[in-house]
């Protein structure tokens, strides 16, 4: 893969496009599009070369979830959950565990998917409640994750815990078939982003050997900070940037096309034209920061955490303001769906209240940049 946004922008127009509305209609799990993402080999974007993947990294991970979300926000938000549970494994995983997941993500089509909230923690997801009990080499978990994207879908899921010493954590994988684990895909009533079967998985007296655990006993805290913190919230940034762009796309075809009785259209309208421009801006600007920010994560320059933070920032709430300003551009048709606009809002609101959400980003932001901790 050599162009990723393109090939990505390419794969979407046939695999994910036909498949976008039952999606959000039905809240079905684009099954469909997994399926050619696997075919098409963008399971296996950041698997390492010797594995059998691409062996690509942060900017074509912003790519690939910037080209999918500019036509299906909540397909890009299931991948993007994927290739961040990947990076974990091939930074902190054991060469067995690499050689099992990758083999079967590369060769079998199987995905990943993180289950790291609970219902109590909320969106300070790093500070995770469920209960272990270490006998041995095993360790036995009880306890429930709320809100798990992809939920009896993925095959693989990352679940962060406590860790034996006190304060510190684990990331651990847990395979589906995990005797102990289930999930209650019916609760999933989100207003956007539909698909996603992001549902409470239950975890009833879960036992697994140390093998399933990522890195070395308490390592969890740094993956969560060096790993999912820049791959997941750059990956955010580029799905409510696409989110953007796909709104202006709507929103500027729709106002080409519709026509009034003598012959105008509402593009001629001045108004209109300004809410066009003011759309476009705000996501513009956001796909611009989002791709700047994977370029500096990626070549790990000193600025590049307050650019990934800012980036998701301004991504999440430039998709809400498209979304306000594309409703007035598509009026009664894109209130009552003849547009796909009220569904891209729907979407868009999940950007600012998913962890780290937008305000929790906002005051780490602060605190980057003037030199103090995050948690
Ligand atoms: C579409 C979608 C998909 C998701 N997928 C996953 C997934 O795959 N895996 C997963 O683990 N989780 C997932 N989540 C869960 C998500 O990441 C959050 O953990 C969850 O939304 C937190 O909800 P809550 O009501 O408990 O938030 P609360 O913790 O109750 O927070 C409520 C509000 O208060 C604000 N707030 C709380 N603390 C602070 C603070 N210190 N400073 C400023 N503001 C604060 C928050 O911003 C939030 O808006 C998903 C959520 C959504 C919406």
């Amino acid at each position: 893969m050599n162009n990723v946004y393109q090939e990505g922008k390419d794969f979407a127009k046939s695999y994910i496009l036909p498949y976008t509305e039952l999606t959000d209609k039905e809240s079905k799990f684009p099954e469909e599009t997994f399926k050619a993402l696997d075919k098409k080999g963008f399971l296996k974007l950041l698997v390492p070369e010797e594995y059998g993947g691409f062996g690509k990294g942060l900017e074509e991970h912003a790519q690939a979830c910037l080209a999918f979300s500019e036509t299906c926000s909540t397909t890009a938000l299931c991948y993007m959950m994927h290739n961040v549970a990947v990076m974990c494994i091939l930074t902190h995983g054991s060469d067995e565990l690499k050689r099992k997941i990758f083999t079967d993500i590369v060769e079998n089509g199987k995905f990943m998917a993180l289950a790291y909230s609970e219902i109590g923690s909320g969106v300070h997801f790093y500070k995770p409640e469920i209960s272990t009990e270490v006998i041995g080499d095993n360790t036995t978990f009880n306890g429930k994750k709320s809100m798990v994207t992809s939920g009896t879908y993925a095959s693989y899921y990352l679940v962060l815990a406590p860790a034996v010493a006190e304060g510190t954590l684990n990331n651990w994988v847990f395979p589906l078939e995990t005797e102990g684990l289930s999930f209650e895909p019916s609760n999933w009533q989100g207003l956007g982003m539909r698909g996603n079967s992001s549902c409470p998985m239950k975890i009833e007296n879960v036992t697994l050997d140390s093998t399933y655990r990522i890195g070395a006993e308490g390592s969890g805290g740094d993956q969560v900070f060096n790993v999912v913190a820049p791959f997941f919230i750059t990956g955010l940034a580029a799905v409510y940037s696409g989110t953007s762009m796909h709104m202006f796309e709507i929103s500027s075809n729709h106002a080409m096309d519709r026509k009034y009785p003598d012959g105008s259209s509402l593009a001629h309208i001045e108004t209109i034209q300004i809410h066009i421009g003011d759309i476009y801006k705000n996501a513009a600007a956001a796909k611009a920061m989002t791709l700047e920010a994977a370029r500096a994560g990626a070549s790990g320059e000193a600025d590049a955490l307050a650019k990934i933070l800012a980036a998701r920032v301004v991504a999440s709430e430039a998709a809400i303001e498209c979304g306000r300003l594309a409703m007035r551009v598509g009026g009664g048709k894109a209130y009552n769906k003849g547009l796909p606009t009220e569904r891209l809002l729907r979407d868009a609101y999940a950007g600012q209240v998913m962890a780290p959400s937008a305000d929790i980003l906002t005051v780490w932001l602060g605190k980057v940049l003037t030199d103090q901790m995050i948690p």
